[in-house]
């Protein structure tokens, strides 16, 4: 399987206790689905197959010590960060990364908030437009006019955005790394990435709009896809939205109440996962999306 290369910036502090350093690498490389890790200037460059939440979790475990992802991938790479695109509806809440290598691209994410045990379709649909917020982001992205199908089938047999089903584990929380040789990461930067309400039948199934849609209903959360830093390409230590730097960033929801000042019509909506989002869910403002700004047109008061 194609792997993927990943800054993780670890707060090890100015002198990083060496034994502490190579504890962390020696486990690191250890582990099944890690093919090379070192440390670097403060960060440790890890080459894994491995979803990217996964790698951050057992970094912060085994160093004891806070751990964000500074970069994701060696070529062109592209994140979105997907909510339910209104203030008050709903707590389904994550983030795709994806990664172009070579023909393979690589979709990298973590959502929280989804039914225990439950499976949703992920799809790239064909517009960024979240004017109405998940409704307004059109079909699944489309380029070939193919019937819809599942990732194994062929260019001509699926949308070139269905990327079949995520599975949610019994914490609510999806975590996926899913390869495809269809898509490509500049075909989708300025689309969206969506969540779907039900299974994808990956057109196999019986109802009409197995063929449409994988009869996986609506879109029950998504964001807009924008390039972003890969490694070595965010030098950044202090966020340039709002000057704060990354580990109280890291400390910070992604989105919503307490990321910034509440907003009004948020103000009884309160996320059960919240901290688990906050734990996991940091992007750094590496992707330039100005999250406050999209949360706001967004917002029915
Ligand atoms: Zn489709």
């Amino acid at each position: 399987m194609a792997s993927s290369k990943l800054e993780v910036l670890v707060d090890f502090g100015d002198s990083p206790d060496k034994q502490q350093v190579d504890k962390t690498i020696k486990e690191l490389t250890s582990r099944e689905g890690v093919k090379e890790a070192q440390f670097k200037d403060g960060a440790i460059m890890v080459e894994t197959s491995l979803p990217s939440t996964e790698i951050l979790e057992f970094v912060t475990k085994t160093s004891g010590r806070r751990a964000v992802l500074q970069g994701f991938g060696d070529g062109q790479s592209a994140v979105a960060m997907v909510s339910g695109q209104s203030c008050c509806g709903g707590t389904v809440v994550g983030v795709v990364r994806f990664q172009q290598t070579g023909d393979v691209l690589v979709a990298d994410g973590s959502i929280d908030g989804l039914p225990p045990s439950s499976e949703h379709g992920l799809h790239i649909h064909s517009t960024g437009d979240l004017s109405e917020g998940c409704n307004s982001i059109g079909d699944h992205y489309n380029p070939l006019g193919s019937p819809h199908g599942g990732p194994q089938d062929s260019a001509d047999r699926r949308h070139a955005g269905d990327l079949g089903n995520i599975r949610v584990g019994d914490n609510g929380r999806a975590t996926f790394r899913i390869t495809d040789r269809i898509l490509k990461v500049w075909d989708i930067i300025g689309r969206s990435v969506a969540v779907s309400e039900k299974e994808d039948d990956l057109g196999r199934g019986s109802s009409p709009s197995s063929i449409v849609n994988g009869d996986s209903g609506k879109a029950i959360a998504c964001g807009v896809i924008a390039r972003s830093a890969g490694i070595f390409q965010n030098p950044k230590r202090i966020c340039a939205c709002d000057g704060i730097v990354v580990w109280d960033e890291r400390d910070r929801p992604l989105a919503g109440k307490g990321r910034r000042e509440a907003k009004k019509c948020c103000q009884n909506h309160s996320s059960p996962k919240g901290e688990n989002i906050r734990e996991n869910h940091h992007v750094n403002g590496e992707n330039g999306i100005d999250e406050g700004r999209e949360l706001k047109a967004s917002c029915k008061v």
